[in-house]
Order: structure tokens, then C-alpha cells, then sequence
């Protein structure tokens, strides 16, 4: 069954992300990518795969993401966030965080996680669905 991915990184953690994407591009291909701006324009060269692009980050890519989110279209984020520099659109990064934890959305925020999830047999089965809160 075939999942709307997205993938976030922050400037000092593009390469990371990038890396990341070409070890695991076998699975990246079977979904349908959605990523920031700066992110989905690396990420389409790197892997030659079509990956939508939202709007920069700092620019309101996050918040375009957080919305995918609150209206059900996204099934699992990929946001390599970087805990030592500072960034303008801090509290983007805490609102999309914030809104993974409403929605009970898978969210991998670091490399381990991120093979861990990926990897799980959870991932690709499509009989597991997600608990979704009743709010
Ligand atoms: P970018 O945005 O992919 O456009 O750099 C990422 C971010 O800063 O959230």
C-alpha cells in the first residue's frame, strides 16, 4: 500500500538525509515523497525520483507539512532537525513536532530511527493501521 513519506532536513543534516535516502531508496520508491523546498530539490537529484516539494522550511515548508498532517494525508515523517544551530523558524519545527504527537504519526528525528522505522516490518504492512485519536 502506498504511503505519502515526507522528508525534512535541516541545513547541517541535508547530507545526512541525503546519505540515508540513497541507502534506503528501494523502499523511498514505493511511495509517494513530499518534502521542504531546499530538501525535495536534493532529494530528487540525489535518488531521480519525482519528491513534491513545499515551500522552503524558514519559508512555511513546515507548516505546509503540519497541514498535510492535521488533514490526514501524511503517513510518516522523516525530519532530520538539528539540534545545535539555531534556526528562524523554531517554532515551525516545535509545531510540527507538536502536531506528530496529536496525530500519533510516525516521526524519526534522528539516522537510528529513521533505519529503525523504515526497516520495521510494521512499515510495510498494510495491516497495521495507526491508532488515530479521537479528539
Ligand atoms: P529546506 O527546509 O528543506 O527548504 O531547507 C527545511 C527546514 O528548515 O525545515
Amino acid at each position: 500500500m502506498q504511503k505519502t513519506l515526507a522528508l525534512v532536513a535541516h541545513d547541517h543534516k541535508k547530507q545526512e538525509l541525503i546519505e540515508w535516502s540513497l541507502q534506503h531508496k528501494a523502499v523511498l520508491e514505493k511511495h509517494k515523497l513530499v518534502a521542504t523546498g531546499t530538501t525535495g530539490g536534493l532529494l530528487t537529484e540525489a535518488l531521480q525520483l519525482p519528491v513534491h516539494r513545499f515551500k522552503s522550511g524558514p519559508l512555511g515548508g513546515d507548516q505546509q507539512i503540519g497541514a498535510l498532517i492535521a488533514e490526514g494525508n501524511l503517513d510518516v515523517l522523516f525530519f532530520f532537525w538539528d539540534p545545535l544551530n539555531p534556526a528562524p523558524h523554531d517554532p515551525d519545527v516545535k509545531a510540527l513536532l507538536r502536531l506528530c504527537s496529536v496525530w500519533n504519526l510516525p516521526v524519526a528525528c534522528n539516522l537510528s530511527t529513521a533505519d529503525m522505522l523504515i526497516t520495521s516490518p510494521l512499515f510495510d504492512n498494510p495491516a497495521y493501521k495507526r491508532k488515530m485519536p479521537g479528539y
